[in-house]
């Protein structure tokens, strides 16, 4: 980067819902899309008197989690009341972790196709979710304007991990390949399902800009709630040019929450600094600490699976990056690492791993010989809807093999150019474009039975043929 140019510091704060089967701190059931207000009760109503029991299994996640992103584990977290009213808040705090998180600090290894990037991990901490309002009426779906609002409390007291990277994010289009392979790497650990869509993953995004070569931090905007990867791309790039635009112009840039309008695609300030939060922090008096034992530390840790950035670099080795990405962030790795196990080489087993459906793991074997051999299209798409319903036998489908010998096609090819002597000079003329039309004739001819690949290699033979 050339001195004096404008550099995007960039780092995101990620709430997760973790899958547990109840809430952070009662036996409450956790469901998606259930009635209102039917998963409630005196703790995460916040009754008078109602204490709460912190959900093992959460805190496992957690560690879990922290472990697959190198994170150190705290030999001893504290939960931490945070204090503000909210009416979806009904404690008046929300418990959460401060100074002494579960995980952190941690680095994330970022592989793009120039190299390795590190992105720090400042830490990875548990809380809950508080419930969820609902604005009616009012034309914009939020408090100001709106008619009324009500309050499901379902959501309430959902475990919430957040992790926090620190600023070394330096484009927009590197946030959201992090904020991508983040996500992967928590829906590999199994620890959540990380959906934006509904709501189980959502980013808060810190923008500032600095020159080049600038030391420490310029103030900087948060942006909250963000829950598309398409639009957090946009506002960091609006952050970066509107923050550019005021330091260029002398203007004070102050810190402050900002909301991405999508339609004007411009950041609008949503909070100003003097109403600054201040949570008024303290360790929670209702739970002890939590000590995790370094048996249990170590079983998780051996519980990680390969990450998705080591996955990308080993598939690269066969693939290119591009190609990698794409079988990782698809999920279809599975599928190609099956048909490649079973013989076929890799860069098949991708691409036919991405274009066609799921298939049972005992038809690996069967479907690459299947695909290898040289079949009707009528038959391959026979052989994969039924490799995803039960075992087959690649037998069943070997037999009805592509019509490829040129000693049968030979005759066909030449009746089709014999009795379409227009289209012939029509292609001789340099409209190339007409082969397609003499490949479907002989196709016609063959009922679907020749193998298209010989059928055009043999009609451009003779075509060239003056
Ligand atoms: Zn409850």
């Amino acid at each position: 980067m050339a001195a004096n140019e404008w550099e995007l510091v960039c780092g995101l704060e990620v709430h997760v819902h973790l899958k547990t089967r109840t809430k952070m701190f009662c036996r409450c059931a956790l469901e998606y899309g259930a009635p209102e207000n039917t998963h409630t009760c005196p703790v995460c109503l916040a009754h008078p008197g109602a204490l709460p029991v912190p959900n093992e299994r959460a805190i496992e996640m957690t560690i879990l989690l922290g472990l697959a992103l190198d994170c150190a584990i705290a030999e001893q977290a504290v939960f931490a009341r945070k204090n503000y009213f909210y009416p979806d808040l009904p404690k008046g705090y929300q418990i959460s972790q401060y100074e002494a998180p579960l995980c952190g600090p941690g680095t994330f290894l970022l592989p793009t196709a120039e190299g390795e990037r590190e992105i720090g991990i400042v830490r990875a901490h548990l809380e809950e979710d508080a419930a969820k309002t609902v604005h009616a009426g009012g034309a914009t779906g939020r408090s100001v304007g709106a008619d009324y609002s009500l309050v499901d409390f379902n959501r309430g007291g959902t475990p919430l991990l957040e992790i926090v990277s620190a600023p070394d994010l330096r484009s927009a289009e590197e946030a959201v390949w992090f904020l991508r392979l983040l996500r992967q790497t928590i829906v590999d650990v199994g620890v959540s399902d990380a959906d934006m869509e509904k709501g189980t993953l959502r980013a808060d995004v810190n923008v500032s800009v600095r020159r080049a070569g600038e030391e420490g931090f310029r103030p900087r905007w948060e942006i909250k709630n963000m829950n598309s990867f398409r639009y957090i791309g946009h506002a960091v790039e609006a952050a970066f040019r509107q923050q550019v635009e005021a330091h260029e112009a002398g203007e004070d840039v102050e810190q402050s929450t900002y909301d991405y309008d999508p339609d004007t695609d411009r950041l609008t300030v949503h909070r100003s600094k003097e109403e600054a939060d201040d949570y008024r922090y303290f360790p929670e008096p209702d739970l002890v600490p939590v000590v995790p034992p370094a048996e249990l530390v170590e079983r998780l840790r051996g519980d990680v699976p390969e990450r998705p950035g080591d996955r990308i670099r080993r598939y690269e080795q066969e693939l290119d990056f591009e190609r990698a990405v794409e079988l990782v962030l698809t999920g279809k790795e599975r599928n190609a690492a099956l048909l490649a196990a079973a013989g076929l080489p890799w860069p098949d087993a991708a691409a036919i791993a991405m274009n066609r459906g799921e298939f049972l793991p005992e038809n690996a074997g069967a479907l690459a010989r299947i695909v290898q051999a040289n079949l009707t299209r009528k038959a391959l798409d026979e052989a994969f809807a039924d490799a995803a319903k039960g075992r087959i036998d690649a037998e069943t489908y070997l037999a009805q093999t592509a019509l490829g010998d040129e000693e049968t096609l030979g005759p066909i090819v030449d009746a089709v150019i014999a009795a379409h002597p227009e289209q012939v000079a029509t292609y001789r003329g340099g409209k190339e474009g007409v082969l397609g039309f003499f490949v479907g004739q002989v196709m016609r001819e063959t009922q679907g039975k020749a193998d298209p690949k010989v059928v055009s290699r043999l009609l451009v033979e003779r075509l060239r043929q003056e």
